[in-house]
C-alpha cells in the first residue's frame, strides 16, 4: 500500500532524517519496536536515549535490543521523558525524536502518557533539536485520556511559529474508531531559536 498507517509513516519520516552517528531520542520505549528501529538507523557510532516510566517496558526493550545485537548504542532510562534535560548531556545535538503515546500494549492501560509531561518533553527537545531535525508523535485519540492529550497536542503544535517550525498532521480519514494520527515537527533550516 502506498498510504501508510501512522506508526509506519513515523518510521518512514525518521528514516529520511537520521544518519549513522546521530543522537536521537525514543521518548516512550514501550516494547522497544521504535527504539530498535532508531538503533539500527544510528548504528554503533550513534546514540539512542530511550525513556519509559515502567520497569516492564525497559526490560522488554532491553531484551528486544539484545536479541538483535543492537544494545551497545542505546541508553535506557526508567524515568519520565519530561526529565530528559537532566539526563541527556547538555552538548548533545539531537537529530530526531519519536513519541508513541498512550499505554503499553499488553500492559497496564491505566498508565498512560499525559499532556503536561508530553509537552514539557517536547519543548526540551525543540530547544536542542538539530537544524532540519525532526520530532514525530503518534497520537491515540481512541481512549478518553488519549483524546484529551490529542487535543492539547494539536493546540500546542498549531501555535508553533512558522518562521522556525514546519508542522504536519497526517491521518487516515476513513478509518473507524478514532485511529492514531501523526504530528511531525521539523525545525526550519537555519532556525535555532527556542521553542515557540
Ligand atoms: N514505542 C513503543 C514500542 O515501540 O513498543 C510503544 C510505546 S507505548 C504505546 C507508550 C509507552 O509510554 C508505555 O510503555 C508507557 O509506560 C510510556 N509512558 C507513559 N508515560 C510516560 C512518561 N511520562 N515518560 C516516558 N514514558 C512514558
Amino acid at each position: 500500500m502506498m498510504i501508510k498507517g501512522a506508526v509506519e509513516f513515523s518510521h518512514h519520516c525518521l528514516s529520511k532524517v537520521i544518519q549513522p552517528g546521530d543522537t536521537v531520542v525514543d521518548a516512550t520505549a514501550g516494547n522497544g519496536h521504535d527504539t530498535l528501529f532508531l538503533a539500527k538507523l544510528v548504528g554503533k557510532s550513534g546514540r539512542v536515549y530511550g525513556f519509559d516510566i515502567q520497569e516492564e517496558a525497559i526490560k522488554n526493550t532491553e531484551k528486544r535490543l539484545a536479541d538483535d545485537g543492537e544494545n551497545e548504542q542505546v541508553t535506557l532510562i526508567c524515568r519520565s521523558h519530561h526529565e530528559l534535560k537532566n539526563v541527556i548531556p547538555g552538548d548533545s545535538d539531537i537529530k530526531a525524536a519519536v513519541f508513541n503515546l498512550g499505554y503499553l500494549p499488553k500492559g497496564d492501560k491505566k498508565i498512560v502518557t499525559r499532556p503536561e509531561t508530553t509537552i514539557e518533553a517536547l519543548q526540551s527537545l525543540q530547544e536542542r533539536l538539530h537544524t532540519d531535525g525532526l520530532i514525530v508523535l503518534v497520537v491515540y485519540p481512541g481512549h478518553p485520556e488519549g483524546k484529551i492529550e490529542a487535543d492539547a497536542l494539536l493546540d500546542y503544535a498549531k501555535q508553533l511559529d512558522q518562521k522556525h517550525w514546519q508542522v504536519l498532521k497526517y491521518e487516515i480519514m476513513n478509518q473507524m474508531n478514532n485511529p492514531p494520527f501523526l504530528i511531525a515537527i521539523e525545525r526550519n533550516q537555519g532556525a535555532r531559536n527556542k521553542a515557540g
